[in-house]
């Protein structure tokens, strides 16, 4: 009795800790309000649209047009209504956007963009040298004045609403809060930017674009870069001591890189060189921010005989190392198109990158690549077009396939239960090329899916979101 009492007062004065941490931060909740320039109202009853275009102090049809209201009569109690407001008649946002600044941007570019000077950007960012913008800098902007609204039709991405509204994409990302432009629907509301002076941050001569992705970046991240130049001719580029490849097309050239997972965060020089048929030689430089990976860290409890061939580092290197020379070559093609499949739909049970320690052996490595665990025979599939350029038994690995995407990526399978592809075979994206197992050394039927991009390993996760180059 005496004890449940104590614990019904402990839980009180819980509740009571509670409520009076949730009340000390009530500034929380405005972050995530509806975008400036619209506001929600609920339809009560007894409501008309005229009444609430009236006490809104705007139109029936600005309401309809952003509602997609054909009729006006067509609503109904407990509707949410998005009514569009002039920005004087709402509270000013909480806090200011900030914006990214890509490769080619400069204090000057960025402040034409957002309608404001150089010198002003410059002192609210306490920017002293405009020179050393970098790759990937948070910079924080004055918030432009929404004047219009849009909203998704069915056939409708933010891409096209940004064009047909002639509005730069990352203005309209900034003032709408969105992080990933993909995940926009049908039927949200976007607010246009007022300002839509397409951005005059073209680098200088002769650079026509400049694109870096994603940022900032990450150890065990693939980067991405887009260059078109004045002219047809020859780019070279150094970044993290490596020499990039570039696929080049005409004025056109691409280049995808790893970042080592073991990159230390910070400030790197990115060098890009470019000569033209006749000779002439131009350099662009700029700082890339990295910053820290968010990795977790796992506790591998293994078998005594796992341990031991674990602990033979011998044959652990010689199978590290055939892999590394099998999956680090360059074919100057790029086979793949667009975003990667998932080879199989299994449950992610171990991603990229985890830092490892293992019981009774206290070597520290991390996670090679990404497990999607799902039973014993389960087809899986290549997740891009490419060639077989291995396949085989490893003992730690169990049977393998490893396929080159070309321009320098490849990825790998592991602890298959059978394959079904042979060395020199051209595959495509969604062709099966074996079945899930846990051959070599595994505790659980699991495909494990590795990638190297120019010799170095990444998150292949990376690539089923993110298209590159
Ligand atoms: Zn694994």
């Amino acid at each position: 009795m005496i004890e449940t009492q104590l614990a019904r007062k402990t839980t009180y004065l819980l509740i009571g800790l509670a409520l009076l941490f949730t009340l000390g931060q009530p500034a929380r909740a405005q972050d995530t309000s509806e975008p400036s320039g619209v506001t929600i109202h609920i339809v009560q009853d007894g409501d008309t649209l005229e009444s609430i275009a009236e006490s809104y102090g705007t139109t029936i049809q600005a309401i309809q047009q952003a509602n997609a209201l054909e009729d006006p009569r067509d609503i109904f109690v407990g509707q949410r209504l998005v009514i569009p407001v002039s920005i004087t008649h709402i509270a000013a946002p909480s806090s200011q956007p900030t914006i990214m600044a890509g490769l080619a941007d400069t204090l000057t570019a960025l402040a034409i963009r957002y309608g404001t000077t150089p010198e002003q950007l410059g002192q609210s960012n306490r920017i002293v040298n405009p020179a050393r913008l970098y790759a990937g800098q948070t910079i924080t902007v004055p918030s432009t004045n929404p004047t219009g609204i849009a909203r998704l039709g069915k056939n409708d991405s933010f891409w096209n609403i940004a064009l047909s509204a002639n509005a730069n994409a990352v203005a309209l990302a900034t003032i709408n809060n969105i992080a990933n432009p993909f995940a926009i629907m049908p039927g949200n509301i976007l607010v246009l930017p007022d300002d839509t002076t397409p951005s005059t941050g073209s680098p200088p001569y002769p650079w026509d674009t400049i694109v870096l992705h994603p940022l900032p970046l990450e150890p065990g991240q693939t980067g991405g870069i887009r260059i078109t130049t004045s002219m047809p001719g020859t780019i070279s580029a150094t970044f993290l001591s490596c020499d990039l490849q570039f696929m080049s097309q005409e004025t056109g050239h691409t280049a995808v890189f790893g970042i080592d997972r073991w990159t230390a965060p910070g400030l790197y020089p990115l060098t890009i060189d470019f000569q033209d048929e006749a000779g002439t030689t131009w350099a662009y430089n700029r700082d890339v921010l990295i910053v820290e990976g968010n990795y977790p860290r796992e506790q591998i409890q293994v078998s005594e005989e796992t341990g031991a061939v674990l602990n033979d580092a011998q044959s652990v290197q010689e199978e590290a190392d055939y892999i590394a020379q099998k999956m680090s070559g360059f074919t100057p093609q790029q086979y793949w198109d667009g975003l990667f499949l998932l080879p199989v739909a299994g449950v992610p049970t171990s991603p990229f990158g985890a830092v490892r320690t293992y019981k009774g052996n206290e070597a520290v490595s991390f996670h090679t690549g990404t497990d999607l665990a799902i039973k014993t025979g389960t087809p899986f599939y290549a997740p891009a077009d490419g060639i077989v350029v291995d396949t085989g038994w490893l003992d730690i690995r169990g049977y393998i396939t490893l396929i080159d995407h070309g321009a320098g990526v490849y990825t790998g399978y592991w602890h298959q239960a059978s394959i079904m592809v042979k060395i020199g075979d051209q595959v495509t994206a969604g062709q099966q090329i074996g079945t899930v197992g846990s051959t070599g050394l595994s505790t659980a039927a699991h495909l494990h899916w590795e990638m190297r991009v120019a010799g170095i390993q990444v998150d292949p996760m990376q690539w089923v979101r993110e298209v590159f180059p």
